[in-house]
């Protein structure tokens, strides 16, 4: 952290008596928010949208903070300073919905089982089905779905009504992996 107005010993006091918060909300899909490949260069277009929304959570969270720091009892911490920032457009880890799923083969790339609509024996399963930004972190929910179509494909590909036992659901099988989990057994 530098400043030309502030010492570096007063921007070591002001880290070291800070905490940061991180939030995040959805980003609403948007044709032309995208990676873009030209010759050997990588562009990304971004025009943030839902931006009222982020503003609410940013305030009602200020707003909490402030009360928290009105109910110190030692006068010196009740004048918090709560300034904000956003992330630069360098700091990006969620693109999704590069080949989104839905029910309509004109404005979706792959069906509620993420097979293209095209070919019939084309899965996409990564995080490129999202049809619309999870607002939260979304390695969770990939492994979810990638868990759902992989069921989805062993009763296509594998299950014979004599031959295969019913297929878990996913929520099953979670439950029986939580239940015999153990930090120290192997993954
Ligand atoms: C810095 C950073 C921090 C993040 N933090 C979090 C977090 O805290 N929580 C969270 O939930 N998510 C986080 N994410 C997002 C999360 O990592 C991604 O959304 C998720 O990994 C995407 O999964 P995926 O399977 O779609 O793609 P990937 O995980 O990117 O997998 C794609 C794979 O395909 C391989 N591949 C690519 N091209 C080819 C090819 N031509 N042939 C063969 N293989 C190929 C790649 O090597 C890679 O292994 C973060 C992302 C970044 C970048």
């Amino acid at each position: 952290m530098r400043s030309r107005l502030v010492p570096e010993f007063g921007l070591r006091q002001l880290a070291n008596h800070s905490i940061g918060w991180w939030l995040q909300t959805e980003d609403l899909p948007d044709r032309k928010n995208r990676v873009r490949v030209v010759g050997d260069k990588l562009y990304l277009d971004y025009t943030p949208n839902n931006t009222e929304a982020h503003d609410r959570l940013i305030y009602r969270w200020t707003d909490v903070l402030k009360a928290v720091d009105r109910s110190a009892e030692n006068p010196v911490f009740r004048r918090g300073l709560y300034p904000r920032s956003d992330t630069s457009i360098q700091v990006v880890a969620n693109q999704c919905g590069t080949c989104c799923f839905g029910e309509d083969p004109k404005t979706s790339v792959l069906d509620l089982n993420c097979r293209t609509h095209d070919l019939d024996n084309l899965y996409v399963i990564d995080g490129s089905f999202f049809p619309s930004n999870s607002g939260v972190s979304p390695a969770l929910t990939i492994i979810a779905n990638a868990l759902r179509i992989g069921d989805r494909l062993i009763e296509r590909f594998f299950c014979s009504r004599r031959f295969c036992s019913p297929v878990h659901s996913i929520d099953d099988r979670l439950i029986h992996r939580l239940q015999n989990f153990s930090p120290t057994s192997p993954t």
